[in-house]
């Protein structure tokens, strides 16, 4: 069987033993969604928003870029945030980050990757906000995770920031946003206790 066949021949799986345990799932999900939470996380593969959370289908609205970033310019991910807050009305926004990121470790050296180069210099930005606390740290290791998590942080601002949070609080919706950080090393998700709402 071909790898990709694989993927299907596992659905099916999946499907039918959803199916065996809950008879009406899938029947209940098809009348529409209503999460309570926003994932905003890395791209990163070890990075599974529904697993890591032991979420099911229908639990988080996700979405998920390189580096959990949120830039003020990025239309997929501000329309993701416009419809998850004013239609779906969820009450949570997490973003959420982790150690060991790609994207992070990326930024912090001067090698060119390409376009991605673009991107990563908004991570440049969140490092140039945090310099001193980063630079006075003594191995790489700490310097990058302390970045990650430093990254979340100003991603949580810019969630709060936007336009569409700013609407929400000034017609009173009941929302929070939050700043998790993975780690990948033991699967343990931590608060950051940047809550804000
Ligand atoms: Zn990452």
């Amino acid at each position: 069987m071909s790898d990709i066949n694989i993927l299907l021949e596992k659905n099916k799986a999946w499907a039918s033993k959803v199916k065996a345990e809950q008879p009406e799932f899938f029947e209940y999900l098809s009348a529409g969604q209503s999460p309570e939470y926003l994932w905003i996380g890395c791209a990163d593969s070890r990075v599974p928003a529904n697993e890591i959370i032991g979420a099911i289908s229908g639990d988080i609205f996700v979405h998920r870029n390189i580096a959990n970033m949120v830039i003020h310019t990025d239309i997929n991910c501000l329309s993701v945030i416009q419809y998850a807050v004013d239609i779906l009305k969820v009450k949570h926004i997490i973003v959420c980050g982790h150690y060991d990121c790609g994207g992070v470790k990326a930024s912090m050296t001067d090698e060119e990757y390409g376009l991605i180069d673009n991107w990563l210099g908004h991570i440049k930005d969140v490092y140039r906000l945090h310099q001193e606390k980063i630079d006075a740290l003594e191995t790489e290791k700490e310097k990058q995770d302390l970045l990650c998590e430093v990254n979340v942080l100003e991603q949580v601002k810019n969630v709060c920031n936007s336009s569409i949070l700013r609407k929400a609080w000034e017609r009173g919706q009941d929302i929070k946003v939050h700043g998790f950080i993975y780690d990948v090393s033991d699967g343990v998700l931590k608060d950051l206790n940047v809550s804000v709402d």
